[in-house]
């Protein structure tokens, strides 16, 4: 996971038909706030239109600001499916506990708000994180639009908001909590971050840079001791591709930017 740039400028499908469905929502709870607090009216997915939030200018967008990558994994989406707009408070019902009941009504009011929208792999929305979303303290959950949600702490890592290297660091190919921080802890579970699935196309990246890394160690030596031509020319030759994977995997766009930076780390240790 790597700090995501948003757009400034919220697509006008969310400025207009995403303002009046919100609007309506609002209206809806508070008409009968009770029964909505008590759970004997909900919202279900069927009250939210994805053709706005999910409209192909949004995803569009959102997939331009995180380089076709998952919000999350940072796999590239495209190379496996078409992505979805996940919401980041989820929008019709949440869990506190994986294995807890679905709370109804979820952040209905934040159904076609920018700032909560990111483009994510199915594998990280819909088999991992679907509708959990615990708080370090659920007592002070927003519950309502009339609720400041400023007031919540969140376990999940909001990469638009928040450095996610302050909260995860990489040893190998996995993801650990730096210094076992609870948020760290939180995300890595809720999103499934060290699934075999993406831990093993980690380790394929990851073993070409190591190699490389290795080689020019033990050419560096050689060259110490014997400083002929061939030498210098093939150290010089891994020195560009080092160089060249430290430029490709500076930008943001790279596919595991944030393990593949770590491990050239290694490279000037
Ligand atoms: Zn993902």
């Amino acid at each position: 996971m790597i700090p995501i740039k948003r757009p400034v400028r919220v697509p006008l499908v969310l400025r207009t038909r995403g303002r009046e469905a919100t609007v309506r929502l609002c209206e809806e709870y508070d008409s009968s706030p009770e029964a909505y607090r008590e759970g004997k009216k909900s919202f279900t997915s069927r009250d939210f239109d994805s053709g706005v939030y999910g409209a192909r200018s949004v995803k569009n967008a959102l997939r331009k600001a995180q380089h076709d990558k998952c919000a999350f994994c940072e796999s590239k989406v495209s190379h496996i499916a078409y992505g979805d707009v996940e919401h980041f408070r989820p929008k019709a019902g949440y869990r506190q506990r994986p294995d807890g009941p679905l709370v109804r009504p979820g952040y209905y009011w934040l159904a076609y708000e920018w700032s909560n929208l990111f483009f994510c792999c199915p594998l990280c929305n819909q088999r991992f994180k679907r509708n959990h979303f615990p708080l370090t303290d659920d007592t002070r959950r927003a519950i309502s639009h009339h609720d400041r949600i400023e007031v919540e702490e969140p376990l999940l890592i909001h990469p638009a908001l928040e450095d996610p290297a302050e909260f995860l660091e990489f040893d190998g190919e996995y993801v650990r909590p730096v210094n076992g921080n609870s948020r760290g802890v939180a995300t890595i579970g809720i999103l499934g971050l060290n699934r075999e699935e993406i831990a093993e196309k980690r380790r394929h990246v990851l073993g070409l840079i190591k190699d490389l890394i290795a080689c020019r160690e033990l050419f560096a030596i050689q060259v110490k001791d014997h400083p002929d031509q061939e030498y210098l020319k093939r150290l010089a030759a891994i020195d560009e591709r080092l160089d060249w994977y430290e430029k490709v995997y500076r930008s943001d766009s790279a596919e595991y930017a944030a393990m593949i930076r770590t491990a050239l780390k290694a490279r000037t240790q």
